[in-house]
């Protein structure tokens, strides 16, 4: 299949496809932002299906002994004429317009216009003397350090879209900057699934009540799952006394929203955002915890639960409220 035309019906339904497999409630990591987490200091992101159909393509005109574009000119005049016979809607006539040899050659003579990988490169990827299984992953990462200051922009501008919902007290574009280096400083620090919870705190990705009652039919947010005392938001937790209890576990303070993000100039150091981040991470599964069980099920405290997620060893040492 990478091997025939770049089909954008086919395009888009892999994207549905992947929107479904990798994608939360709402939509809230779009897909594009998926195939761009390396800027969040990810080690993995998405492929981008339409560069890896390109890269198959330069791997198979790399690698084949068959003149491509004597075969291509070859089958368009073959078409041509049984075209001009029958007509353009002649039975799987579309079908015939997608040779493989055409499509590859496209690419072959066309990348360096389309996808401006750079002449020179291009020309080395082809007739490199690299090993032959490298060539797909090299073109694919040429293709992705192409459009890679496009994707870090759409990143950027998807992160300010998303903090511009919260009232932080600094202008937007500090709030932005100070997110990115915070996703940046936090990647190899901490667990992947740490610098998740934190990347979805950022992005407004944690599936609250707020967040969702449009989803619900615009009700009002249920109350925290934790005190009670306030709405399930994102604006409460930054405010309650439970979260403020775990943040303390971690030796770390949470009061305004922009402490509790991990936005303000304390967690410009190291140890701060990494403690914070733990705490956020401790929230959020404690939250999900909280949220997926049956209601009456769940016998323990939000506070049992938060020692439980701890482990004894720190109730051990007496750092309980
Ligand atoms: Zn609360």
């Amino acid at each position: 299949m990478q091997l025939v035309p770049t089909n954008f019906a086919v395009k888009r339904f892999l994207d549905f496809m992947l929107r479904k497999i990798f994608v939360g409630p709402g939509n809230r990591i779009t897909l594009q932002t998926a195939c761009a987490l390396g800027f969040a200091g990810f080690k993995v992101e998405l492929r981008d299906t339409f560069a890896a159909s390109v890269a198959a393509k330069v791997r198979v005109a790399r690698n084949t002994v068959l003149d491509i574009d004597t075969l291509s000119t070859e089958c368009f005049l073959t078409r041509n004429t049984y075209h001009v016979q029958r007509g353009m809607d002649a039975k799987h006539s579309l079908w015939q317009m997608s040779s493989m040899a055409t499509s590859i050659a496209v690419v072959k003579n066309g990348a360096t216009k389309e996808f401006d990988i750079g002449r020179s490169k291009f020309l080395a990827l082809l007739r490199g003397t690299k090993a032959e299984k490298k060539v797909q992953k090299a073109v694919t990462m040429a293709l992705g350090k192409a459009a890679a200051p496009a994707r870090r922009v759409h990143f950027s501008e998807t992160l300010r879209r998303r903090l511009e919902r919260f009232r932080l007290d600094i202008p937007l574009g500090w709030a932005t900057s100070r997110g990115l280096k915070r996703m940046e400083n936090l990647a190899g620090k901490v667990q992947p699934r740490i610098s998740a919870s934190y990347f979805k705190l950022l992005f407004n990705a944690w599936p609250t009540a707020r967040r969702i009652r449009t989803l619900r039919g615009g009700k009002r947010a249920s109350k925290c799952l934790f005190c009670q005392n306030g709405r399930d938001s994102i604006e409460h937790f930054a405010r309650c006394e439970f979260c403020s209890v775990v943040f303390s576990k971690f030796r770390v303070q949470s009061g305004t929203l922009l402490q509790f993000m991990a936005l303000d100039s304390g967690a410009a150091e190291s140890c701060v955002l990494v403690a914070k981040a733990k705490a956020l991470h401790v929230i959020f599964i404690l939250r999900s915890l909280l949220f997926h069980s049956p209601k009456n099920a769940c016998a323990a405290s939000p506070h049992e639960l938060l020692n439980a997620v701890l482990g004894t060893q720190l109730t051990a040492r007496g750092s309980t409220q």
